[in-house]
């Protein structure tokens, strides 16, 4: 039996993982966040002190790497690094920025292709990231690029950080969702950019319940539409 692929790309701060999760609750998918693997690959390389753009000492380290992806009683998803539970860990600032540096590589994006395919094949899925409609799941039954003006995803990221009790300031949110803007689309390797039968969602203007209201039509109509799985 086909499974269910629902992909949702879109820079920083778009409200990808908000919005993949609540949908994922509703109709009964497993969320995968991308971003999270990255994440753990970049924390592992800050840890062992290399920097974040040494290609050869990045690609040096993946054979020491391995990752798994659990889920808790409430489906909420746990990145496993070398048997450490990361989750929390991954989400600081620095790490967002190794992310983005690291996740530019050939290597890293090899070796995180298939786990992210298995994923794919073994699960109804939603799956957030920056390739997925073009590079992981090319023949997603649903595609959608998620965006917002930079000041508006800072806006927002700032506000949750906040929220989270993270010391930030608004501007230092805002210069990171710029580096990993231009970082993310300028790569040579599965750059950042809708697929051509994405949809694209600007969110600038929305609220949460209208950008899930939105994305639940879109979801609805394609699948009912095209009668994929
Ligand atoms: O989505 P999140 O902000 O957690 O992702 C962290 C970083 O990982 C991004 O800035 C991006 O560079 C990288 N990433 C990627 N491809 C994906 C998901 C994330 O390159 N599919």
């Amino acid at each position: 039996m086909e499974t269910k692929s629902i992909a949702i790309d879109g820079p920083s701060g778009a409200g990808k993982s908000t919005l993949a999760k609540l949908t994922a609750k509703k109709l009964g998918l497993i969320y995968v966040d991308t971003g999270a693997l990255y994440r753990s690959i970049g924390l592992f390389v800050l840890r062992r002190g290399v920097a974040s753009k040494d290609e050869a000492g990045v690609k040096r380290l993946l054979p020491e790497i391995t990752l798994e992806m659990k889920y808790d009683g409430s489906g909420t998803q746990r990145v496993i690094l070398r048997g450490e539970d990361v989750t929390d860990e991954i989400r600081s600032p620095e790490v967002s920025i190794y992310a983005s540096d690291v996740s530019a590589q050939t290597a890293v994006r090899e070796f995180l292709l298939q786990m992210q395919r298995d994923m794919a094949v073994r699960y109804d899925v939603i799956m957030d990231g920056r390739d997925i409609g073009t590079v992981v799941m090319p023949s997603a039954g649903v595609k959608i690029f998620l965006t917002a003006d930079p000041e508006i995803r800072a806006k927002r990221r700032y506000d949750e950080m906040l929220a989270a009790g993270r010391e930030v300031t608004y501007d230092e949110v805002l210069r990171d969702i710029n580096y990993r803007d231009t970082n993310d689309s300028a790569r040579a390797n599965a750059p950042l950019k809708a697929a051509e039968s994405a949809i694209v969602v600007d969110t600038s203007a929305f609220n949460l319940d209208e950008s899930f209201d939105k994305i639940l039509d879109i979801i609805n109509e394609r699948l009912t539409g095209n009668g994929a799985k």
